[in-house]
């Protein structure tokens, strides 16, 4: 019987979120509520934060040339590739770059060691917008897996490694420590690479997975961070689910779970969780709600100014 559901102290959207979706929000405000606003790929990975503003007449691309001139066109929080943005502005689109600016911190090293003399490995999900994005800034290195290192080939006194912001903190941590037994003189970022929210939530759901029988993240299968938290669950030893919304909940995942753990990605909105907590009361009965309240991270953005 389901007794008790613990929430992720820190869950929902992260800084770099909030910045995206606040700056389609202001465009849509400026401009008109139903004006058509472009956003180069989807603004953050959530279907329902993706969904809402289509309702509300953004239009997603993937392509600028999709773009008729003289519109309005947001890039992405995962970043674009070096010169998108000059291209778009070229083309005479007003151009509103949402890159996370923990992303923008990425590609500034990069640039940086890359003028340094840095051979730079870059460990990453290459299919992931963001890598896309960062991989476009030098010549670099990829290393996906552990099984990555041992192809590497590279003769300079000078090395340096960059990370995707959303990866698996200890997965991250095991292949740097082996990338170092090949290169001793590896130089890593002062300050780490994945960003505060990943690392934050991959700690809440440690704890989760301790304390719960089971534990569901609410996410997007698109989502890096979403599928990073179901395997932190996993590797803690816990079963996880990723759902989307209620919906994706099945009955038999229930049975025997007397504590359940639930938490949201970087890019889930809250207003999933209150739905979820609705569906489980009319389903279970009233159980006890641990950490009602999600943690004050203390990091926010200002907002990108409009015109
Ligand atoms: S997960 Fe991290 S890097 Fe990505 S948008 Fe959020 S704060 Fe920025």
């Amino acid at each position: 019987m389901l007794r008790e559901v613990i929430l992720g102290k820190f869950r929902g959207f992260c800084a770099g979120v909030d910045y995206a979706v606040e700056a389609v929000e202001n465009l849509l405000e400026l401009r008109g509520e139903g004006a058509r606003v472009y956003v180069r790929n989807k603004i953050v990975h959530n279907n329902h934060v993706v969904e809402n503003f289509v309702r509300r007449g953004v239009v997603f691309v993937d392509d600028i040339s999709d773009v008729p001139p003289d519109s309005d066109l947001v890039l992405s929080a995962h970043g674009s590739p070096l010169g998108l943005k000059e291209e778009a502005e070229a083309m005479g689109l007003r151009v509103f770059d949402a890159v996370c600016p923990l992303v923008s911190k990425v590609h500034k090293e990069a640039i940086r060691d890359h003028k340094a003399g840095y051979t730079i490995i870059y460990i990453c999900h290459t299919d992931h917008v963001e890598a896309k994005g960062t991989m476009s800034y030098v010549p670099m290195h990829v290393v996906e897996g552990i099984g990555d290192i041992e192809k590497l080939d590279i003769i300079n006194d000078k090395i340096s490694v960059l990370t995707q912001t959303t990866l698996s903190v200890d997965y991250v941590e095991e292949i740097i420590a082996k990338l170092r037994v090949k290169f001793p003189q590896l130089k890593t970022q002062k300050k780490d690479d994945i960003c505060y929210a990943t690392q934050n939530r991959q700690d809440s759901i440690k704890e989760l997975s301790r304390l719960a029988d089971l534990v569901l993240v609410v996410g997007a299968e698109i989502s890096s961070n979403s599928k990073r938290l179901v395997e932190t669950a996993e590797s803690a030893g816990r079963t996880s689910f990723l759902i989307e919304s209620y919906l994706d909940i099945r009955d038999e995942w229930l049975g025997g779970v007397g504590t359940l753990g639930i938490t949201l990605s970087a890019s889930a909105p809250e207003f999933l969780l209150d739905e979820i907590l609705g569906h489980l009361r009319k389903t279970y009965g009233d159980f006890v709600i641990t950490n009602t309240h999600r943690l004050d991270e203390k990091i926010s953005f200002k907002p990108i100014v409009l015109s």
